[in-house]
């Protein structure tokens, strides 16, 4: 185990942020920690980085204990804040440079991480002239610099677009090879899409602690599809790993599946080989969803 935290609680004032959160990290795992906005997800990964030292619980970390060791055990984290603060004025690299010099590193990795991070073709461009999915990329390099065994990212991806989402999560997932990832989100296909284990916070407490190869394996999905005309429910329940059909307005279909296996490619083949025309696709992924909103609500 590379975590392990007993009992961690915080409160601010009269508000109880964290009530008593126990919970175990393992080396290598990429571990989502999802949770409305106020859940506590922020106030987690601040103590987990030393940034509170006023807080109950126990937290071991490499078999050291965060409170007495906090030098030490600062040292081997990542962290990348929520609104990920940079200096505008200052150039890629001249940057990466000065985070690495005010942490008297010896060597710095710092070409190895601007390769990794697709930074290179923009050392010697102003921060402040980068996308905000470029100043991710900084904001990731600088918390790598010290090649940390964990790394903790709150709210990593939130304000990029849609092509820098998944190149920034391609990275993340590439980081999970060798180093324990633990990311902050309020979105639930961000944890599908990149964790292997998922942690729902809700309320300063964590309501759910689970793999998510064994959610998806109860999961079912739902295929809503319209054709340009009518189809028997029964042939289009003749479809393998189809649980049911629904006939939910004229032309328009809800396909039950069972499993996690993408069915949409097989719904087209089935429309083209019955001379119909596809009008509208959508997937749902629908426990998981289901499961966050009851879980969360
Ligand atoms: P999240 O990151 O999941 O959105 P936070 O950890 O930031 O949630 O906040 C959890 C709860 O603690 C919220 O009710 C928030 O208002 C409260 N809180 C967080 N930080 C502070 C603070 N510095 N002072 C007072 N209350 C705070
Ligand atoms: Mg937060």
């Amino acid at each position: 185990m590379s975590l392990v935290l007993e009992n961690v609680a915080k409160n601010f004032g009269e508000v109880q942020a964290l009530k008593g959160v126990s919970l175990t990290l393992k080396k290598g795992e990429v571990v989502g920690l999802l949770g409305p906005n106020g859940a506590g997800k922020s106030t987690l990964m601040k103590i987990l980085t030393g940034y509170y030292t006023q807080w109950e619980g126990k937290v071991d970390f490499f078999e050291k204990d965060l409170k007495t060791e906090l030098r030490a055990i600062q040292k081997q984290v990542g962290y990348l804040t929520e609104n990920n603060p940079l200096y505008p004025e200052m150039y890629v690299k001249e940057y990466l440079q000065y985070v690495a010099d005010l942490y008297r590193l010896k060597n710095p990795p710092i070409d190895q991480l601007m390769e990794q991070t697709g930074l290179l073709d923009h050392q010697k461009k102003k921060i402040q002239t980068i996308s905000k999915g470029y100043k991710q990329r900084v904001g990731l390099a600088a918390a790598l610099l010290h090649d940390p065994k964990l790394v903790i990212l709150d709210e990593p991806t939130t304000g990029l677009d849609p092509n820098q989402l998944v190149e920034i999560r391609k990275l993340i997932r590439s980081l999970g090879k060798d180093k324990t990832v633990l990311l902050s989100t309020h979105i639930l296909q961000e944890v599908d899409a990149l964790c292997d284990r998922v942690l729902i916070i809700h309320k300063g407490e964590i309501v759910l602690d689970q793999a998510l190869e064994v959610l998806r394996k109860d999961q079912k999905q739902i295929i809503e599809v319209s054709f340009d005309y009518r189809v028997e429910t029964e042939a289009l329940a003749r479809i393998p790993k189809v649980e049911k059909v629904k006939n939910t307005h004229d032309f328009d279909y809800e396909i039950h599946i069972k499993g996690s296996e993408d069915l949409r490619p097989v719904v087209f083949d089935f429309a083209h080989d019955n001379g119909l025309k596809i009008l509208k696709l959508q997937l749902k992924n629908e426990s998981l969803e289901q499961l966050f909103n009851s879980l969360t609500s």
